[in-house]
Order: structure tokens, then sequence, then C-alpha cells
């Protein structure tokens, strides 16, 4: 399997870039000969907002659809976790791919909403600033490159409801590309495992929240608290914070003054 790593390598030296304005022709329907090809054996990370769409649809925790649906691929040159869709062992295809299509169409991933269009964050290869773009994946399998309308980058990704997934998406950027991450130090197993849960394992994170001390160890305000006990877009916002303060030393999160005398 190609890593990660080497994909967005190969991405940055050998495809086109694209910006949002840049055109392109395209056309999927269940009526091309291709029709549910592309969801057969294929690399899709998640988001953490990935899984909260997923997981809240087919009414599982997060624990459940982690375990059930998905890969922690272990790289050498991963700095924190990632997650893939697991693919099913025989036919290679994803556990929700249907004779009619995806069967989680309205919640289906940012990637899988995107394709043809992906995008490239240079910063996830050492040593390289350059700022992000999109590009095409024209997969030799994909046949709906061979006509249908014309759109822009844009375009494209408003028709999707891409737009949905953007504020949460760059929270996690913003996060996981992190000069923390993308330095050369090694991070301790412990803080891993802290970013796994604020991240991905939200339910995890919410027990995390209510059912330990946390609360009477930070000041979070009452009206914070009742979000986050419902709305898990609140909590994940909330497991950034909490990165945040725990990793990166930020002052995203206030502790309660006894236990912030403790710790100078
Ligand atoms: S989630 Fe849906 S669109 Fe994405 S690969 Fe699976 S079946 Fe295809
Ligand atoms: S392979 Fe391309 S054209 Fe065929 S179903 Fe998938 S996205 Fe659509």
């Amino acid at each position: 399997m190609v890593t990660k790593k080497e994909f967005t390598e190969k991405i940055l030296t050998e495809y086109p870039r694209m910006e949002k304005t840049d055109k392109f022709k395209f056309a999927c329907h269940p009526g091309v000969s291709c029709f549910n090809q592309c969801c057969n054996d294929v690399n899709i990370f998640l988001t953490p907002y990935d899984i909260i769409r997923v997981k809240n649809r087919l009414g599982i925790t997060s624990g459940e659809f982690l375990e059930k649906y998905t890969l922690l691929p272990i790289e050498e040159n991963l700095k924190h976790p990632i997650i893939m869709l697991r693919m099913d062992e025989e036919t290679k295809n994803c556990p929700f791919v249907g004779k009619e299509g995806c069967t989680v169409y309205e919640d289906r991933p940012w990637s899988c909403r995107m394709f043809p269009v992906g995008v490239a964050s240079p910063k996830e290869v050492e040593n390289n600033d350059d700022k992000e773009f999109f590009f095409l994946l024209k997969e030799d399998v994909c046949k709906g490159f061979d006509g249908g309308n014309e759109w822009t980058v844009e375009e494209w990704m408003k028709n999707q409801g891409v737009d949905e997934y953007v504020e949460l998406g760059d929270m996690f950027k913003d996060v996981s590309l992190h000069e923390y991450f993308t330095g050369t130090k090694g991070v301790e197993p412990v803080k891993l495992e802290m970013f796994y849960m604020a991240c991905y394992d939200l339910d995890k994170f919410r027990t995390f929240v209510f059912g330990s001390t946390f609360l009477k160890r930070f000041k979070v305000d009452a009206e914070r608290i009742e979000k986050i006990k419902k709305d898990d877009t609140e909590l994940l916002k909330f497991g950034f914070d909490f990165i945040r303060f725990s990793l990166f030393g930020e002052k995203t999160l206030q502790l309660c003054d006894e236990y912030s005398q403790q710790t100078r």
C-alpha cells in the first residue's frame, strides 16, 4: 500500500496544481458504466467531522464506529494517528456501498464529496511550506471525465455540500498540521492517545469530560457545558481547544485557581 507521505509527495511533484476558479468537465450518475467502482479498494482518510456525521447517521457511538469500520494505519512518518475507512477483506468494497450507490450519501465523507478533486497540503511533507492547492484525481476506472458539465473547483465543492465541512475541517488542519506535530521531535504516546480521543473518539472524550474531575480542574462556562453535553460539533471544537492547551501549551482553556497554583 502507498503510504500517505508517498502519496502526498507524488501529488506535489506530478499533479498539475489548480486554484478554486480553475475548470474541469465531469459527470457522475447511476447510468455510468463504472457506477460504484470508485467505492472499491480505495484509501479514504476520515476527518473528525466525517466520523461525527457517519456514526450519528448509523446511530452508534464513536467507539463502535472506529472499531467496526476503520483502520489506524501505522507508518513510520506519521506524527499523529490518522483514520481510514476499512474496506471489506474479501470484496474490497467500502462498507457503505450498496447496489443503488452510497448508503450514507447525505453524510458521506469529505473526500468522497470532493472526488475527483483532491486537496494537497504540502505541510504534510517535512520542509515544504508551499500553500495548499487542488488537483484532479484521474483514475483509469472513472468514466466521469468523458463528458458532462463544466465546473470550477469552487462550484463543484458547493454542489457536493462540502461547505458544511469547511469550518471543522480547517480547525482540524490547524491542529494536525501544527508545528508540534510537523517538527522532528517525537510525541509521547500518552499525548497521541489524547489527540485520538479528542479528535476521533468523541463519545469517549465526553465521558472523560463529564465522568472525571475534568470540570473541577478547568473553568468552563455553564453555556458551553450545556452545548458540549449534547452537540458533537461543539464537543469537537472543545476537543481542539483541549489539544491546543495540553499539547501545544496555548491558553485555549483556563484551569481553576486551585489547579493553576499547583502547576506553577
Ligand atoms: S462512503 Fe459512500 S461514497 Fe464513500 S466510498 Fe463508501 S460508498 Fe463510496
Ligand atoms: S468511477 Fe467516477 S464516474 Fe464512475 S461512479 Fe465513481 S466517480 Fe462516478
